[in-house]
C-alpha cells in the first residue's frame, strides 16, 4: 500500500464534520474510513493486531496511548466505523461496541460501581439484567432497590437517598411498560445518580434517552441494529468523560470486544435500520389493532394505542410505537401454547427485532426464572404472548394470527 490510510481518528470525531446530514444519510455514509484501496463498502479488518515499522514506532505507540491501533481488544478500524456511525445516530459524544448486549449492560454498570454503592432500577427488565442487578452486583457489595417503573412516586421515594446509578428499560420486556425518562433522570440527578437506559425495545431511531436527560445508553445490537438474525453485538454510549474515566479500563482489561466481522454486519445493519424500523413499526401498529378486535384475545398492548395506560407518555418520548406487541390469549398457558403451535408463518423464538416475525411465551422461556408472583408483578400472565413484528407483508401475518387463534 502506498497511500497510508489515516485510521487514527478517535471514535465520534466524524460527527462534527457532517452535522447537516439527516439520520438516514448518516446511517449510510457516516463513520466511513476508507483504506488506500478506496473501496466503496466499509472494509472488514479481520486482524487481531498491528505491526510497527521500527521498535521506536512500537515504543511511541504505547506511549501515546489510544492514538494508534495496537491490538483489536482495544481498537479495530471496522469496529470503530460501527461505533462512530452509532454514536452519530444516538447523538452521543462517545461509543464503545461490545460482543453482546449483556456485555454492554455489565460494562456500563461495573465500570462505575464499587462496594457500598446503591443502584435503583425498574423491576420490569430483560431477564439477564435482573440477574446482574439482584444476584451478581450484591456479590460485590452493591445494593439494588427495585421500583415499579411506571410509578413516579416509587422512583421519588427510592431516589430520596444518595444513589450511584439508575438502570431502566423503556418500553419494558415483555410488558411494554414505560418509564418517564425526563422525570426519572431529574430525580436521579438530584440523588447523584448516573442514569443508564437499556434502549433496545425502542431502538436508537424511535427514542433518544440522552436528549431526555439520561447519561448512558446501552444496546443489544443483536436486536434491531443487526435485525437479520446473524450475530450478537452490543454498545455503550455516553459522554467522552464516562468512556475515558470509567468504561475504557473495564473494556480493555476484561475483553468483551466485538469481533470485526460482527461489527461489519452491524454497520450494514445500520444502513437499512430506518427502512426496517419504519416498516416493522407500521406493521406492528396495524397488527395490534387487528388483534384487539379478534375473538380469543383478552388484551392487546402497544405503546401508541389509546388503551395503553401510558399512551400520552409514549407519544411524548417515542417517535412511533415500535415493533413489539403483546397479546393475552384467553384460556391461560394451554390455550397460549395451542395458539403458538398453530402459527405457520410466525416462528416461536425468544429473539426480537428481527426481519422475521417471532412469537415468545415469556412466562415459560425468557422470564421462567421469576417466581409466579414476580411474573405477575411484571404483567407476565400464563396467557401472555410477545410478538416481534418483522418485515413480512402484514396481511400474511394477520392471516396466520387469525388461523392460529381459531385453532
Ligand atoms: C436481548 C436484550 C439484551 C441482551 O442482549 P444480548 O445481545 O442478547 O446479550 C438486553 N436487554 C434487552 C432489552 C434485550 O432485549
Amino acid at each position: 500500500m502506498t497511500d497510508q490510510p489515516t485510521h487514527d481518528t478517535p471514535a465520534c470525531t466524524a460527527s462534527a464534520e457532517i452535522p447537516e446530514w439527516s439520520e438516514a444519510t448518516q446511517l449510510v455514509q457516516g463513520g466511513v474510513q476508507r483504506s488506500g484501496f478506496d473501496e466503496t463498502c466499509e472494509a472488514l479488518y479481520m486482524t487481531s493486531g498491528y505491526v510497527y515499522n521500527s521498535a521506536e514506532e512500537a515504543e511511541a505507540a504505547f506511549q501515546t496511548d489510544g492514538l494508534r491501533f495496537v491490538y483489536s481488544r482495544f481498537r479495530n478500524p471496522t469496529v470503530e466505523m460501527f461505533e462512530t456511525r452509532l454514536c452519530q445516530l444516538e447523538g452521543a459524544e462517545a461509543c464503545r461496541a461490545t460482543a453482546s448486549g449483556m456485555a454492554a449492560v455489565w460494562a456500563a454498570l461495573i465500570a462505575q460501581l464499587q462496594a457500598g454503592d446503591r443502584v435503583v432500577a425498574s423491576r420490569a427488565l430483560f431477564g439477564s439484567c435482573t440477574v446482574i442487578l439482584n444476584q451478581l452486583l450484591p456479590r460485590f457489595g452493591i445494593e439494588t432497590v427495585f421500583v415499579d417503573g411506571a410509578d413516579l412516586e416509587q422512583w421519588a421515594t427510592a431516589l430520596a437517598q444518595p444513589t450511584k446509578a439508575v438502570f431502566l428499560e423503556t418500553p419494558s420486556n415483555p410488558g411494554l411498560e414505560l418509564v418517564d425518562l425526563a422525570a426519572v433522570s431529574e430525580l436521579a440527578h438530584k440523588a447523584g445518580a448516573c442514569v443508564v437506559v437499556d434502549n433496545v425495545f425502542a431502538s436508537p431511531l424511535l427514542q433518544k434517552p440522552l436528549e431526555l436527560g439520561a447519561d448512558v445508553v446501552v444496546y443489544s445490537a443483536t436486536k434491531h441494529i443487526d435485525g437479520q438474525g446473524r450475530c450478537l453485538g452490543g454498545a455503550v454510549l455516553g459522554s467522552q468523560q464516562f468512556v475515558t474515566d470509567h468504561l475504557t479500563q473495564i473494556l480493555r482489561h476484561t475483553g468483551p470486544a466485538l469481533s470485526p466481522f460482527n461489527a461489519w454486519l452491524l454497520l450494514k445493519g445500520l444502513e437499512t435500520l430506518p427502512l426496517r424500523i419504519e416498516r416493522q413499526s407500521a406493521s406492528a401498529a396495524r397488527i395490534a389493532d387487528f388483534l384487539a378486535a379478534e375473538h380469543g384475545v383478552s388484551q392487546t398492548r402497544y405503546p401508541f394505542r389509546a388503551d395503553h395506560p401510558q399512551e400520552a407518555l409514549a407519544r411524548k418520548q417515542m417517535r412511533s410505537g415500535g415493533s413489539m406487541v403483546t397479546l393475552e390469549v384467553e384460556g391461560g398457558k394451554d390455550r397460549a401454547f395451542r395458539f403458538l403451535n398453530a402459527l405457520k408463518l410466525i416462528r416461536i423464538s425468544n429473539n426480537l427485532g428481527d426481519s422475521k416475525s417471532l412469537a415468545t411465551h415469556p412466562s415459560t422461556t425468557t422470564h421462567q426464572r421469576l417466581t409466579p408472583e414476580e411474573q405477575l408483578a411484571q404483567g407476565i400472565t400464563p396467557g401472555l404472548v410477545r410478538l416481534s413484528v418483522g418485515l413480512e407483508d402484514p396481511a400474511d401475518l394477520e392471516a396466520d394470527l387469525k388461523q392460529a387463534l381459531a385453532a
